[in-house]
């Protein structure tokens, strides 16, 4: 396999052995984690990608299209303080990488440079991409529980942001009578409370999920009324619908409290990236391929976000899900059955070949 990189310091192996097209099947996934987590996120995708092609190879199989293993860089977003770098970057979405420095301040390109330069890797260029696949842990508690090795993944749900700011007056706790008061503090808790309920309660999507996830209290001090508060909202759904109804909604509920009150109120939303469909084609093929080989599958959607809701934008794209035990994902006690991995790894087989012979 000729190993490539580009500029951010995506990995690229291409097998090609006798192939006769130019446009390649994508395989893999990421291989940097959070810190203190696990050691199946991401790496599940891109050593069952190679255990594709050692197998591909191994038994001399002819290819019509070249297969392609990336090892996307940065998904997880710890060392440059943004998810999806490499991929979004694959996809030609960054427009400035001025932002994109580590804790010394290193900028994202030097760092990739450091690496590529050191082991004399050529550049990738600009092969064609027929379809890209993905397998992945799910990181949630759907196939576990269900005792289902195959998760076929149709849509990934879109995550929003919201920063909510509460001002008010920093005052004397003690001296200052409730009457008196400019306190954010009990607003914030009752959006807090807000969140879940909307969340749970909306009329048309059982896949809205609402998480307060973080609050930051000025001057956080027992004996001092703050005078700010800033809640930071995390809203995910398959629809943008359903992320639009949380998000109206709040905003409405805010405004409606802060109305007779003297609390300032500011509402930022950030769209950190949009509802994805995965292809049908691929869906179709992965859970022929899995019914093939009488392995349990069923069809769910993603409620994290991976490399392949910034591929599908561009390409047709699939992705195959394998239990995470109790659920566990970003832990040191992540993990997954090699049994699992390995039903996953031969139908991630199954569908290149279905795909590119
Ligand atoms: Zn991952």
């Amino acid at each position: 396999m000729g190993i490539y990189f580009d500029e951010i310091g995506n990995l690229f192996g291409k097998y090609s052995k006798n192939t006769e097209k130019e446009e390649s099947v994508m395989v893999g996934s990421h291989i940097d984690s959070v810190k203190n987590g696990g050691r199946f996120d991401g790496v599940v995708g891109v050593m069952g990608a190679l255990e594709v092609i050692r197998t591909i190879d191994k038994n001399n199989i002819a290819l019509k299209h070249p297969i392609e293993l990336v090892a996307f860089v940065e998904e997880e977003g710890t060392t440059f303080g943004s998810t999806l770098l490499g991929s979004k970057f694959f996809i030609d979405e960054i427009k400035d990488f001025s932002r994109y420095t580590d804790d010394d301040g290193v900028f994202i390109l030097e760092k990739a440079e450091e690496f590529t330069i050191k082991k004399d890797y050529k550049k990738r260029g600009n092969t064609p991409i027929k379809a890209v696949l993905e397998m992945h842990v799910e990181q949630g508690n759907v196939l576990y529980s269900e005792n289902i090795t195959i998760g076929v993944v149709t849509n990934i749900a879109g995550v929003n942001w919201l920063s909510i700011v509460l001002k008010g007056q920093s005052n004397h706790a003690g001296s200052t009578p409730m009457h008196l008061r400019k306190d954010p503090f009990p607003t914030a808790g009752l959006i807090i409370n807000e969140v879940e309920k909307i969340a749970k309660n909306c009329p048309f999507s059982d896949t809205l999920v609402g998480t307060a996830g973080s609050i930051k209290v000025t001057p956080n001090v027992t004996n001092v009324i703050p005078s700010e508060v800033e809640i930071n909202v995390d809203v995910r759904d398959i629809s943008q619908k359903g992320m639009d109804y949380l998000v109206t909604n709040l905003k409405e509920f805010a405004e409606k409290l802060i109305e007779d009150s003297e609390i300032e109120l500011f509402i930022d939303v950030e769209e950190t990236a949009p509802p994805i469909k995965l292809s049908d084609k691929i869906m179709n093929i992965i859970s022929e391929k899995a019914e093939k080989r009488s392995f349990d599958f069923k069809h769910m959607h993603s409620g994290a976000v991976h490399d392949s809701s910034l591929l599908a934008k561009k390409y047709d794209v699939g992705m195959i899900f394998v239990p995470s035990i109790d659920g566990i994902s970003h832990a040191p006690e992540e993990a997954t059955e090699y049994e699992d991995i390995e039903k996953g790894a031969n139908v991630l087989l199954d569908t290149v070949l279905e795909l590119s012979t």
